[in-house]
């Protein structure tokens, strides 16, 4: 049991509060936790489906508590949105990440995985700091606006007017690829696709899951054959995540998708990881 709360205990929802006392708890530690260094970034390979050598990676963050554990994102970004920690939070994840991204150049050249993947909250996306801010992290680790992809999700972006564009399009002629994260689920017009400056699709984790048979969903097939054919006639790269079978990589890989993420490569993990993959694939 927690020790958190005293008299609380008493209510009639035990749980419910138990659950409140740690959602409380969790924002009102963020800050001190970002001080302290308790968050650190776990990476997952992007595989390349025609030859299956690894091209990148995607960084996602997790926090270290010293009361309750490993938290996953999910239980605390939508807090530090809540609560604005997310932009210096943000900030941080994006630094770590190029900073990592520099050190696997200087190790494996070519050989090793040549791009970092970051996710973007729709928070950092109307803070007025964020392109100067990445500019700055880009040049002090010395790593190309190429080598960098910053992942939006789709619902972010729905509606979006040109204010919100606009750093994503200073950052897009930089070099920097921006990817449509969690793609298919914002129910998006598909020919607003022309007006962003995206270069990635990502293909959300509920296509993928849908490929699970071989072979899988006629209708389902024809979706994300749709959905590649038109990403590759406006010039993007298509992207799934959430693989987790042999049988999801070849029906996918059939369908033209370019790039694969998931459990079936490797589930995320500490860089060190990333580094024995990547030198696998580059003899193999
Ligand atoms: P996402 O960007 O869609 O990231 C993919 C999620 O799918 C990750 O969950 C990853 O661990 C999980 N995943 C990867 N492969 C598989 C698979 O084969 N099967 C299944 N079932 N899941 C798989 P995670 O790490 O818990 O992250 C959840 C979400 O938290 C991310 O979803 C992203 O939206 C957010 N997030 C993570 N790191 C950051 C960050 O640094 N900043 C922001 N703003 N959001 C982040
Ligand atoms: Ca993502
Ligand atoms: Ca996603
Ligand atoms: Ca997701």
């Amino acid at each position: 049991a927690k020790s958190a709360g005293g008299n609380r205990f008493e209510l009639a929802d035990p749980e419910a509060d138990a659950r409140a006392i740690t959602r409380h708890g969790l924002t009102t530690a963020l800050p001190a936790a970002l001080e302290r260094g308790e968050f650190f970034i776990e990476y997952q390979p992007l595989v390349h489906l025609g030859d299956g050598s690894v091209r990148g990676a995607e960084a996602l963050v997790r926090w270290l508590h010293p009361q309750h554990g490993i938290l996953g994102p999910d239980r605390f970004i939508p807090l530090a949105e809540d609560t604005g920690l997310i932009v210096p939070l943000g900030r941080w994840v994006l630094e770590q990440s190029v900073r990592q991204a520099r050190d696997w150049r200087e190790r494996y050249g070519d050989g090793g995985p040549l791009r970092i993947n970051v996710n973007l909250s729709p928070c950092q996306l109307t803070h007025p700091g964020l392109v100067q801010d990445t500019v700055d992290i880009l040049e002090r680790a010395g790593v190309a606006p190429q080598a960098l992809c910053l992942e939006v999700t789709e619902s972010a972006l729905i509606g979006a007017d040109d204010d919100l564009l606009k750093p994503l399009r200073r950052l897009a002629e930089m070099g920097v690829d921006i990817a449509l994260d969690d793609f298919g689920t914002g129910y998006s017009n598909l020919a607003n696709l022309r007006r962003l400056p995206v270069s990635v699709l990502k293909l959300d984790r509920s296509f993928t899951q849908s490929m699970q048979q071989f072979p899988a969903d006629p209708v389902d097939l024809k979706i994300v054959e749709g959905i590649v054919s038109l990403a590759h006639s406006l010039d993007l790269a298509v992207t799934v995540e959430g693989v987790e079978t042999g049988a999801q990589a070849e029906q996918l890989r059939i369908l033209g998708c370019d790039t694969a993420q998931g459990w079936y490569y490797a589930r995320p993990g500490p860089p060190e990881r990333l580094h024995q993959l990547a030198l696998v694939d580059s003899t193999g």
